[in-house]
């Protein structure tokens, strides 16, 4: 649970002490007290810690200090959707913002093959006036003798091409901490023609030592993956490793569930899942139609299954969509059977943005146009 106090209250004052006092004497309860120092006032935060399932809500708003009082839950406390309209929501990095009110599209190759397609890739979506793409140097393979990327030998020549068409985030998987340097290493040589976002791969959402080199740094935000096999509450937790080491510039990945149950598609897809990792956090929320579909099957209507899942998202709210496109499929040394082709493009960005524009007038339907922006 957490209570908020008015704002600027004097920490010797009686109203803090006799709330204190209150407080510190239920039984099985820890009070943790929390500063934030805002540009035009002082808050307090109490986070009560412990046995706070039973305690009553309006016997603690009504304590002298306190404002108001959030019940939160234990698994989520910094990225968790609190109603604090004091936390910030979202983030920007590289003059890109990401928020639970926008979008962006990250369109491109699984993994990283020849120079000719990433060039190829980041042309095409830069003339679509495109500014994010994906591209995987560190593939996690099942297969230990399937192509594992490139690794760090092919930072150069991404980074250098996505500087030269303007692309300004790379959503790139690791898999080893050490992979942070490489690319850190990589940027700060060529100058920082662009920007990376740390992706962490289905396999790797419980990977905490992982989890906790990311969340150590700050230069770099991260998509998380949410893990194909395991409850929607572990994988946020997951999230929130990331924030308690002190990175909370994290985008929430739905990718999809592993089951027979979804065959004939690769994974089940989760897209309902967008607004309610909305709703419990206060995370952007990314879907991953590929990895999910597996295929570039089309239904009877003329449109894959893949641009179908991505509309289910979008049309509930997604703020990022992370997409494989392919200049040769065939020649694709992974994922190629999913890879949209580069003519498929721009029909794509059409429907995403239709179905964007569509996820704002649902709420208009429902008369709650605006209400997010604020928190
Ligand atoms: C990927 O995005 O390239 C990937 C391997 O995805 P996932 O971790 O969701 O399987
Ligand atoms: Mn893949």
């Amino acid at each position: 649970m957490l209570a908020i106090l008015h704002p600027d209250t004097p920490l010797d004052s009686d109203a803090y002490r006799q709330t204190l006092h209150f407080l510190e004497h239920l039984p099985g309860v820890t009070v943790k007290v929390h500063e934030v120092e805002g540009a035009v006032q002082r808050l307090t935060e109490l986070y009560l810690l412990g046995d706070t399932k039973s305690l009553d809500k309006d016997e603690i708003e009504a304590l002298p200090a306190v404002e108001r009082v959030i019940r939160i839950s234990d698994d989520y406390r910094i990225l968790g959707r609190h109603r604090d309209d004091q936390r910030q929501s979202g983030f920007t990095y590289n003059g890109v913002e990401f928020s639970q009110n926008n979008l962006n599209l990250f369109a491109g190759l699984c993994a990283v093959d020849t120079q000719e397609h990433v060039e190829i890739m980041m042309r095409e979506l830069s003339a679509q006036g495109q500014h994010c793409t994906r591209m995987g140097a560190y593939k996690p393979r099942t297969n230990p003798y399937s192509f594992q990327g490139h690794g760090k030998s092919c930072l150069p020549w991404v980074f250098e091409t996505a500087g030269k068409h303007d692309i300004r985030v790379i959503a790139m998987e690791i898999t080893h901490e050490s992979h942070i340097e490489e690319i850190d290493e990589c940027l700060e040589k060529l100058g920082r023609p662009t920007g990376v976002m740390l992706q962490v791969g289905t396999r790797n959402t419980q990977n905490f030592e992982l989890l906790k080199a990311i969340g150590r740094q700050k230069t770099y935000p991260v998509l998380l993956k949410r893990g194909f096999g395991i409850t929607l509450n572990e994988s946020l937790n997951a999230a929130e490793y990331l924030a308690s080491e002190g990175n909370a510039n994290v985008v929430f990945c739905l990718r999809g569930m592993k089951t027979d149950a979804g065959s004939p598609h690769r994974n089940m897809v989760d897209f309902a899942h967008v607004p309610t990792v909305k709703r419990l956090t206060r995370m952007p929320v990314c879907i991953d139609p590929s990895h999910s579909v597996g295929s570039r099957d089309a239904a009877p209507d003329g449109i894959p299954d893949v641009m179908h899942a991505t509309a289910q998202g979008v049309v509930a709210g997604a703020n990022m969509v992370l997409v494989d496109f392919h200049p040769r499929p065939e020649k694709a040394l992974v994922d190629g059977p999913q890879a949209l082709l580069m003519e498929e493009l721009p029909a794509y960005l059409e429907d995403v943005n239709q179905c964007h524009q569509l996820w704002k007038k649902r709420q208009e339907i429902y008369g709650k146009t605006g209400a997010m922006a604020s928190t």
